[in-house]
Order: structure tokens, then sequence, then C-alpha cells
């Protein structure tokens, strides 16, 4: 398993580090020696998501109990659902969660370090140093759950030092920023990870027989700027619309037969005569299929008409 580890907030983690943060102080640059992305994704958590469409959390008991974490948890889910789309709903009884929060009673990590989160493993692990006595949990909690989704740190860690700063563009991936919310460069990122986007190799076969083939590859027709790695990272299924001519507005073909996705991984879908007239699709995954794509901003992509 990967850990990521959190630095506890502002002048905990600073002063242990031995910073003053004075008047005369200007916060170093965002040189962090990492990338925006964690290695090793698309994890478990993050296939489950973009397979159901929402992930499942749930929380240990001393978590639960502890003053307001469980509401300012629910808070950081709902910002990152309505800022990304990537939501998150608290585990029903007995059902089995993606994520774990949890406040274990041994603490190995170090006291200046207020949160640490086990994010290749499902069910993923968050845990908290609930020894530093937090009033609120909230920007550790925004900042394990952007490790779960696929964040790497933003906070400054070059030349032996470790200090939270205000990294620009501003993130939840520092810390001593107070910023617990997803960020537009944190949603970039997210987005980076999930979104899918058109494919290169897109085309329509008419067979002559009645039938005609729609393929697609696996590179992005973007070519891949941006993102984390190939559309099999990201992109689980692949929806149809169907229009009767160029000049008409193609309807998705879910309205007419229903659950009318393919595949991503096949590579291919046939149609039969019934679907004379130009095709379009849309690559998606479940979770954000809505969210606008780089090569596809009039959500459908023509393939031919036949
Ligand atoms: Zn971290």
């Amino acid at each position: 398993m990967r850990l990521r580890l959190t630095i506890a907030a502002i002048l905990v983690g600073c002063s242990l580090l031995g910073r003053v943060v004075g008047g005369g102080y200007h916060a170093p640059p965002a040189l962090a020696d990492h990338n925006d992305f964690l290695p090793a994704l698309p994890t478990a958590v993050i296939k489950t998501i973009q397979e159901r469409g929402y992930g499942i959390y749930a929380l240990d008991s001393r978590s639960d109990n502890y003053p307001s974490f469980s509401r300012t948890l629910e808070e950081v889910y709902a910002n990152q659902c309505a800022e990304t789309s990537i939501c998150y709903r608290r585990a029903l009884s007995g059902e089995a969660p993606d994520v774990i929060h949890t406040m274990p009673e041994s603490w190995v990590a170090g006291m200046g370090i207020a949160g640490l989160a086990w994010y290749t493993s499902r069910p993923a692990i968050i845990e908290y140093n609930w020894r530093l006595g937090y009033a609120s949990w909230r920007t550790t909690q925004g900042h394990e759950v952007g490790h779960i989704d696929g964040q790497h740190e933003r906070y400054y860690d070059r030349n032996g030092q470790l200090l939270c700063i205000t990294p620009i563009p501003p993130s939840r991936m520092s810390c001593g920023t107070g910023i617990w919310y997803v960020t537009p460069y944190d949603r970039d990122i997210l987005w980076n990870i999930y979104v899918p986007d058109a494919p290169a190799t897109l085309y329509l076969t008419d067979h002559g027989n009645g039938w005609a083939t729609v393929n697609w590859g696996i590179t992005r027709r973007s070519g891949n700027v941006g993102h984390y790695s190939n559309l099999n990272d990201n992109a689980t299924r692949m929806s149809f619309a169907w229009a009767a001519n160029l000049e008409a507005t193609p309807a998705w073909v879910g309205w007419i037969t229903d659950g009318f996705f393919s595949k991503y991984s096949d590579y291919y879908r046939g149609f039969d005569a019934f679907w004379k007239g130009c095709i379009y699709v849309r690559t998606e995954n479940a979770a954000v299929w809505w969210v606008p794509q780089l090569s596809a901003p009039d959500y459908w992509t023509l393939v031919g008409c036949w």
C-alpha cells in the first residue's frame, strides 16, 4: 500500500519544523518535488467510482463521535460533489465502504502529522491523529479526500525542508492555508484524472448489408494533454446518439433503447438498418458523464453518416 502524510495545520506543523512565520516572511513558490498526480492511478477506489457513479465512505466510532467531525466531512464531500461531480455518500448499515475514516488508538507517523491516507487499497483508509485535539478537522479531511481521488501534495518539500505554504495556484493539497474546499486547480486535477475525452481514432463503416459499425481507439483526441494516462484508465462506456441527417439534433439512443451503452474496451459497436442516418458518440464513465470534455465541447462527437 502507498501512504501519504499530511502536516498538521499552520503553526503546529511549521513550528515543529523550526520555521517562524514572521512579518518579513515570504512563502516559497510551489516547488514541491512531485507531480500533480499520485503514483499508481487509477486506484481501485477511483475505478469503482467510475463504474458505479459515486463513492461510499464510513467512519469508525471514535471519528463518528468526535464533535463536528462527521458534519465537516459531509461538507467536504458535498463541496467536492458540487464542484467536480465526483460524489460520495455515507455507507448504509452493513454496506461495504470504499473509504474508511478512522481515528486509531496508536499513531506512529509523528505528532506533527495530522492525517494520512492509504489510498491504493480498497477500502482506502484515512487515519486522523485525534490527539491533536482540533476543534475542526475540515482542512485535514479536504486534503486527505484529495489524496483518495488521486491528488498529490502541494506543500513545499525541497532541500530537506517540509513547509506549509500557500501554493500558486491555491490548493487544498498544501497545509496551513485553511483551504478545505476544491479550488479551480484541484478541480482541474480531479477532472484530468476522471474525465475521458473523445477518442483520436473514431470511424463508421457501412458494410452494405444493412449493418454499420462504429470503431474507436484507446488514445485521446487531445493527445492526452494534461491527462494522467490513456482512455482505458477513466472511460468505462461509450454512449451513442442518432440523428436522421446532419441538420437534425442528435438524440441520445438511450432514450430510444433502454440501457444502450457499450463497454469502452469493446472498441466497436454494430448498428442495424434501424439506425440509418448519423451516429454520434460520447466517451463516458458513470461519475462525470456530464462534465465538458476538451475535444468534445458540443457534448456529442460525430462519427459519421450512412
Ligand atoms: Zn498529503
